[in-house]
């Protein structure tokens, strides 16, 4: 393992007060025998369970324990972007604050980002979560994630990941989309590893989520493939869309003016109606199309740059 490199390890904890020590305990032992692990940076996402009494006192008797608070719950998402943005470690792990990732898996995850990897995920290849609820869709949502978006990890869910710190700043992380990040950060041109950790079932505390998750992530799936495909020219999108509605009106057209020039054929006004709306719908998607790239254009661009400096 690479020793010049510091680790920082984010957990995002949302009501996890029974947690916070036996974790405490476990990375306290691995800083211990791992002397590039720098810090464990908690960040509460709103807990009232007493979760962030937990967190300071960590941090008054430990200087490896950071924590950040944030005012209200934000999700997992926001949590881990906040550590994240936070982070002074060179290389960042992320793992949940349950229990049910392992931290002694740290060092073998970051062992392999110095084999050359920018982003490696954690495979909770014998997960110890219920059947129905959890593993099938999570099976499924892995599949249709890998086939949308090309990346194939086997467990996107798994929070457990390491990353170059450069490489995970610049993907876009919001609403629920951490379990995408192998996914986004191929828009930096990260390179994903995938490595098999441990996963143990929840002793203490509830999860947070329920089956709604599954049709969220449904939802996510569509957003991430078109992030990725047409992130940067979001014209092409609504393009595709429109070519869609344009060829169907070009035939109506052309078998309303056929109707129209040859008086038998049946119903010239109701296909040229047809191909009206139809021209209309393509228009106004591109329109769309060109407002998405103007807004795509300008969303970096300081207009102080533009400005001509006096005298020059
Ligand atoms: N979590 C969070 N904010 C939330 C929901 C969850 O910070 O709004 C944290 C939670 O405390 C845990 C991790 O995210 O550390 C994973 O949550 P959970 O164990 O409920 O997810 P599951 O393992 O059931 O998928
Ligand atoms: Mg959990």
């Amino acid at each position: 393992m690479n020793t010049m490199k510091r680790v920082s390890v984010v957990i995002p904890v949302y009501n996890e007060v029974q947690n916070i020590e036996p974790l405490y305990r476990k990375l306290q032992e691995l800083a211990r025998t791992t002397p590039s692990v720098s810090e464990f940076l908690f960040v509460d996402d709103g807990s009232t369970d007493g979760t962030w009494q937990a967190l300071v006192s960590l941090r008054e008797r430990d200087a490896h324990a950071r924590a950040i608070r944030l005012r209200r719950n934000f999700g997992q998402t926001a949590a881990m972007a906040c550590g994240i943005d936070h982070a002074r470690g060179e290389v960042i792990v992320t793992m949940d604050g349950d229990l049910q990732n392992d931290p002694s898996d740290i060092p073998r995850l970051v062992a392999k980002l110095d084999e050359g990897f920018d982003v490696v995920s954690g495979w909770r290849y014998r997960r110890q979560d219920r059947l129905w609820t959890r593993r099938i869709p999570s099976t499924v949502a892995n599949r249709l994630i890998g086939l949308l978006t090309g990346v194939k990890v086997h467990d996107y869910g798994c929070s457990l990941k390491a990353y170059r710190a450069e490489v995970i700043r610049q993907t876009p992380l919001y609403a629920e989309l951490h379990r995408f990040i192998p996914a986004l950060s191929t828009m930096t041109g990260a390179l994903i590893g995938e490595l098999k950790v441990a996963h143990h079932a929840r002793t203490f505390g509830q999860t947070k989520y329920n089956l709604w998750r599954t049709w969220k992530v449904a939802l996510d799936m569509v957003t991430v493939s078109v992030l990725l495909k047409f992130a940067l020219r979001p014209l092409r999108f609504f393009g595709f869309v429109a070519l869609g509605v344009l060829v169907p009106a070009g035939i109506a057209l052309a078998r309303a003016w056929q109707g129209f020039v040859v008086p038998s054929s049946p119903g010239p006004v109701v296909l040229a109606g047809a191909a009206c709306l139809g021209l209309w719908l393509a228009g106004h998607l591109l329109i769309v199309g060109c407002v998405a790239e103007l807004c795509r254009a300008t969303a970096h661009a300081d207009p102080q740059r533009s400005l001509v400096p006096e005298g020059a």
